[in-house]
C-alpha cells in the first residue's frame, strides 16, 4: 500500500534519514522501534508530509506521492496520525472533535459524521463522555478520542508516533488496548513505539530504525527472540 524507496531527509547539512526502503503492506501492523534520535519520527512525518523528504520515493498505490502534480490532498486524507500529545481542540468537546475533520475534509453532513463519530467512541469506550472538553479527560481518554478521530477519517493507513509515551503508566493499558484491537480490524497500521512487550505482541513487522537506517527488520520473533545485529542487541538489553 506504500512503499518507501531510498527516502531520505536531511536538515540542512544534517542528514537524518540516509536510505529508508520499507514495503508497507495492506492490513499489516508494523512497528518501528529504536534509539532517540535515530529518526523514528522523521520517517512518520515524511510517510504523511508534515516533511518534505529531500531524496527517494513514497508510493502509494505505486504512484509517487512526490511527483508534482500528485493530489496530496487526497493522499493526506488516506493516511491518519495519532501523536504523543493527543492534539485535540480544546475549545471542542469530544463528539465535536471527532466530527469536524469528516466534515470540512469528506464534506459529510453533520448527521452522518455524528453518527459515525458516535460509532467510533463506542469502540474505544469513550461514548459516555461526548459533552466532555479535553482538559476534563485523563490522558489515556484523550488519546482514546484521538483514536476515534483519527480511525473517523477512514483512513487506509495510521500512523501513531509513541501514542503512549506521554501517558501515566496506569493510562498506557487502555490505549494500548483500543490498539489491540483496531488492529484486528484489517487496518494498516505503523506504530513507533517503546512498549517493547506491545510490540511484540502486535506486530506483524518490526522495524529497528537507528542513525537514519532500518538497521534490522524481521518477525517480533527474529527480532525480539533473535537480534542479529550489535545495535539491536545493545538496544534490547536496555528493556531487559
Ligand atoms: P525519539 O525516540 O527521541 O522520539 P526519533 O527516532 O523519533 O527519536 P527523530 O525525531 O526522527 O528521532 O529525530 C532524528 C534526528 O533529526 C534528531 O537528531 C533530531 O535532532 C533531528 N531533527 C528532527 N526534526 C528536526 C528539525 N525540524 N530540524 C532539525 N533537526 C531535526
Ligand atoms: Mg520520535
Amino acid at each position: 500500500i506504500i512503499s518507501l524507496k531510498h527516502m531520505q531527509k536531511a536538515y540542512g547539512d544534517h542528514q537524518v534519514l540516509k536510505d529508508i526502503s520499507v514495503d508497507i503492506n495492506k492490513g499489516e501492523i508494523v512497528t518501528i522501534i529504536g534509539p532517540s534520535g535515530g529518526g523514528k519520527s522523521t520517517t512518520l512525518r515524511c510517510i504523511n508530509l508534515l516533511e518534505e523528504p529531500t531524496g527517494g520515493e513514497i508510493d502509494f498505490h505505486g504512484e509517487n506521492i512526490l511527483n508534482p502534480g500528485y493530489n496530496r490532498n487526497t493522499f493526506r486524507s488516506k493516511v491518519g496520525m495519532v501523536f504523543q500529545q493527543f492534539d485535540l481542540f480544546e475549545n471542542k468537546n469530544v463528539l465535536e472533535n471527532c466530527m469536524i475533520g469528516q466534515e470540512l475534509v469528506l464534506k459529510r453532513s453533520k448527521d452522518e459524521a455524528r453518527k459515525i463519530a458516535m460509532e467510533n467512541l463506542e469502540k474505544v469506550g469513550m461514548a459516555p463522555f461526548i459533552k466532555a472538553k479535553p482538559q476534563q479527560l485523563s490522558g489515556g481518554q484523550q488519546q482514546r478520542v484521538a483514536i476515534a478521530r483519527a480511525i473517523s477519517m477512514n483512513p487506509e493507513v495510521l500512523l501513531f508516533d509513541e501514542p503512549t509515551s506521554a501517558l501515566d503508566p496506569e493510562m498506557v493499558g487502555e490505549v494500548l488496548e483500543v490498539m489491540q484491537k483496531l488492529a484486528t480490524t484489517g487496518l494498516t497500521m505503523v506504530i513507533v513505539t517503546h512498549e517493547m512487550g506491545f510490540a511484540k505482541s502486535i506486530s506483524d513487522r518490526v522495524l529497528f530504525i537507528s542513525d537514519g537506517v532500518i538497521t534490522e527488520q524481521g518477525s517480533p520473533e527474529e527480532i525480539f527472540d533473535h537480534p542479529q545485529n550489535q545495535k539491536t542487541q545493545k538496544f534490547l538489553s536496555n528493556f531487559r
